[in-house]
């Protein structure tokens, strides 16, 4: 993956011009080019009955498979010598066969305290990828990315700038998780308070890393039913996961039928077709009524009130009027299926775009409050390590870390 001269870009009235495709539509590219290998197939890849097939077919009876699934997302390991349940004889060969290494840890930065800690980690084919890991009172988040790169070409984002590498697969998803669960247990996320003796670890997923979520569909959701599998997976509440999209709507409608009920973001961004157009290029094929159409049936499927993610942008998105206009679209829908979520830009290195004001800032929210749409300023934790949303991006300082990882 090149990473040259990637900057965050503004739309037309700054010169910005989309990148099309041969029938003048916008670029986006939903499927990812052709690669020559595919990610080690891994036992988070596959249900409970597809992991006890492939013991047997490694001539071993089916319940080993449910003992490694236990070392693996109970206790966080992959290293043979402590699973002394399994038979020496074979157990080597099996682990290597069903539990191979996806991730290797490229580098950590820790902020915040320590309480924040931004993971830079290389797949099997050297793409790079990140998740970040959050504690907060009560709960530890952590965000994890589900593409390498991504291809829906938002402007303002410096992921979307550099393309969509690859789909991880549902493993190398869940993988994230359990690597983070690990540092927990190992002590090495910062702010336990003393004498706080409990066994910690992930409590929340937000699916705001690199990548769109939904673009993936297949693999995000065999990851989100192992994260919530309470017998052979991670075992977490459906409502501590968070899966978010800028908008791909038969894919809303999609996981809307699946009837599990994570929580829903949308990234919306603009209410208005004209701004979020340019903001959003996805937005060329699904309009902001039918996404928000597509929502609203999210919350009545699954009484789960939707979240709505809107990066403030000074003097871009954060005009008042857009904020009534906001109100006025989701009270249309009825009054009590979501909230707002609005997310200060944070602007990286060699940025055009700014964040707004506070005043634009509070003047929004006010706004958005007094029409009877609950609204809360988003904690942008992370900001000081580019953990932030949007700004999941792989640097060349990154790629030159990577190529001293074996
Ligand atoms: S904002 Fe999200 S969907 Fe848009 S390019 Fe960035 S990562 Fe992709």
């Amino acid at each position: 993956m090149s990473t040259t001269g990637i900057r965050q870009v503004k739309p037309k009235a700054e010169g910005w011009q989309q990148r099309k495709d041969a029938e003048g539509r916008p670029l986006l590219q939903f499927a990812a080019p052709r690669r020559v290998t595919k990610p080690p197939q891994h036992l988070a890849d596959l249900t409970p009955e597809e992991r006890v097939a492939k013991a047997k077919e490694l001539g071993l009876p089916g319940f080993r498979a449910k003992q490694l699934a236990k070392h693996y997302f109970e206790h966080f390991t992959r290293d043979p010598e402590r699973m002394t349940d399994l038979p020496k004889d074979g157990r080597e060969e099996l682990v290597a066969s069903m539990l191979p290494n996806l991730l290797t840890e490229v580098r950590r930065l820790q902020t915040d305290g320590g309480d924040t800690i931004k993971f830079l980690w290389k797949l099997h084919d050297g793409a790079l990828v990140e998740s970040v890991l959050m504690r907060y009172p009560g709960r530890i988040t952590l965000c994890v990315s589900s593409q390498a790169g991504c291809g829906m070409n938002c402007p303002f984002c410096a992921t979307g700038q550099n393309g969509l590498t690859r789909n991880m697969s549902a493993a190398e998803i869940v993988d994230q998780v359990v690597r983070a669960n690990e540092v927990i247990a190992n002590g090495e996320l910062g702010g336990k308070r003393d004498g706080d003796n409990s066994a910690e670890r992930v409590s929340n997923i937000v699916f705001m890393g690199m990548g769109e979520p939904l673009a993936n569909y297949k693999r995000v959701m065999q990851a989100v039913r192992t994260m919530i599998d309470k017998q052979q997976g991670l075992g977490m509440s459906a409502r501590g996961i968070t899966v978010s999209t800028v908008g791909l709507a038969p894919a809303i409608r999609k996981l809307t039928d699946e009837d599990i009920p994570v929580t829903f973001a949308l990234s919306l961004h603009a209410p208005d077709d004209e701004l979020r157009d340019e903001m959003i290029p996805v937005n060329s094929r699904w309009k902001v009524d039918e996404v928000l159409d597509a929502a609203r049936a999210y919350f009545d499927k699954t009484g789960r009130r939707v979240s709505i993610e809107y990066a403030l942008i000074k003097d871009m998105n954060d005009h008042p009027w857009r904020a009534d206009l906001l109100a006025e679209k989701l009270n249309a829908r009825g009054r009590g299926w979501v909230h707002v979520n609005p997310i200060p830009l944070n602007p990286t290195p060699g940025s055009v775009w700014d964040a707004s004001p506070i005043a634009a800032q509070r003047e929004f929210v006010r706004r958005l409050n007094d029409a009877g749409i609950p609204t809360t300023i988003r904690d942008t934790r992370g900001k000081e390590i580019d953990g932030a949303c949007g700004q999941l991006v792989v640097t060349e300082e990154d790629e030159r870390a990577s190529a001293d990882v074996a």
